[in-house]
């Protein structure tokens, strides 16, 4: 599947905008994880990136993932007992988690909280939620 134009494009423009170099390695980074909803680990974007940039590293694709983390142009999610997954979708969302698999989904809740500014001496920026259960492709396997 190949990433619109238009999302590499305003890729290309986020990080003009933010000072980074715009290299063919750190587009396949960020147009692999794009593609993918199911928030891959970094050697599972890794693998996908060899693909397209044979001669990439994995040190390469661990730094450009940092990299576009600390900009905000992707999120980093973890959850107790799953590794360090990446997700593209920057925007408020919340996540379904296997509790099998540790599959991670996207999904959307119709829930209209506003978290509190201030809470027991920390700032809130955000929240999420997380819903944990086991996912379709498990409950067939069992
Ligand atoms: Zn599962
Ligand atoms: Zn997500």
């Amino acid at each position: 599947m190949l990433m619109s134009l238009s999302n590499i494009e305003s890729f290309v423009s986020a990080c003009k905008e933010l000072g980074l170099k715009v290299t063919p390695q750190r587009i396949a980074v960020y147009e692999t994880l794009k593609n993918r909803t199911d928030h891959p680990t970094v050697e599972e974007i890794y693998i996908d990136v060899k693909e397209k940039q044979p001669f990439v590293s994995l040190a390469t694709v661990y730094r450009t993932l940092e990299t576009l983390e600390e900009l905000g142009l992707i999120r980093r999610v973890a959850y107790f007992g799953n590794s360090v997954r990446y997700d593209a979708n920057v925007s408020h969302h919340h996540h379904l988690i296997c509790l099998s698999c540790g599959a991670i989904s996207d999904v959307e809740l119709n829930i209209s909280w506003t978290p509190p500014e201030e809470i027991m001496g920390y700032k809130v920026n955000t929240f999420g939620l997380n819903l944990f259960g086991i996912c379709p492709k498990c409950q067939t396997k069992s």
